[in-house]
């Protein structure tokens, strides 16, 4: 038995519904899958509904956008009460965030004579957390780029010059308020951003576990994250970080989690979740 712990749909930059993505986890025999959008919970009802039909263990999830020392993060939370309401405040702020930096990427292409309309991507993005994967395919749907790694390399990569930052709270911050939520908080991908000097720090603001599998880890970035999992007693996790058909193939059954650390998880969910019930009692 398999879980993919990593998966996007169209309420963030993915291009799957949650029936879609539930449609390709039964293809790939998946026993468990967890939906982790960027700075939402939108979806989870329905992919929840969804994988109730299908016969799919369902953990719900979020990726939240961190920063520390400079560097951005990202912070998957599972299991979280997707009705908390602090949750559901700090990300509606996110989101806010995401609204506007889509208004101000869109004027700073008109400056330069690039006559995108911003409602253009919001119609296109139908959901409250957009981000620069949808102005890319509304300027190639629009027929102002050729496709969307010119939309990237030409204006919405770092640096380039309709590049907007994000809003991002500190690890310590998302990880409080994943804990908060009653669910468990996980270091993404980190091959990726190869920061591993703020591990430790994160692991005293109670990081919970560390993605170790993930498609763009090589066997040996993976067997690196192993060692690191171990060395602070973290869980481990891994998901293949399907986008859906955006970038080619979709990835969905690339990685194949073990369900025993979806065990772990649940586990460690529990103690959560008895632990943020009484802080709520105390305070
Ligand atoms: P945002 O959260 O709005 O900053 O958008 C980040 C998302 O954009 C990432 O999750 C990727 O899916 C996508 N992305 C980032 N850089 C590129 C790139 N150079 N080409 C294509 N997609 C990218
Ligand atoms: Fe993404
Ligand atoms: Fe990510
Ligand atoms: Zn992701």
């Amino acid at each position: 038995m398999f879980a993919d712990l990593h998966l996007h749909t169209q309420f963030s930059d993915g291009t799957y519904s949650p029936e879609e993505l539930v449609a390709q986890a039964q293809k790939h025999a998946l026993a468990a899958l967890a939906l982790t959008d960027h700075d939402t919970v939108e979806g989870c009802v329905r992919t929840a509904l969804a994988c109730d039909a299908a016969g799919i263990e369902f953990v719900s999830g979020t990726e939240l956008t961190a920063e520390q020392d400079g560097n951005e993060l990202h912070i998957l939370g599972y299991l979280i009460d997707t009705q908390n309401p602090r949750l559901l405040t700090e990300i509606g702020q996110f989101q806010t965030v995401r609204q506007n930096r889509v208004r101000e990427m869109v004027a700073r292409l008109n400056q330069m004579n690039v006559p995108l309309d911003a409602e253009a991507v919001f119609t296109l993005a139908n959901c409250r957390a957009p981000g620069r994967p949808h102005v890319a395919r509304a300027l190639v749907q629009a027929s102002l780029c050729a496709s969307l790694d010119e939309a990237f390399e030409r204006f919405l990569k770092k640096n380039r010059p309709a590049w907007v930052p994000k809003h991002k709270i500190s690890a310590a911050e998302s990880i409080e308020l994943i804990h908060h939520a009653g669910g468990v908080a996980v270091m993404a991908h980190p091959g990726l951003n190869r920061t591993d000097q703020v591990i430790p720090g994160m692991v005293e603001a109670g990081l919970d576990g560390i993605e170790c599998f993930h498609t763009k880890h090589s066997p040996s970035t993976s067997a690196h994250y192993l060692e690191i999992a171990q060395r602070y007693s973290l869980l481990i996790t891994g998901g293949s970080d399907c986008h859906g058909i955006s970038k080619g193939k979709p990835l969905i059954g690339t990685v194949k989690l073990p369900y025993e650390h979806v065990e772990r998880l649940k586990e460690r969910a529990s103690e959560r979740k008895a632990a943020a019930s009484v802080s709520a009692l105390a305070s």
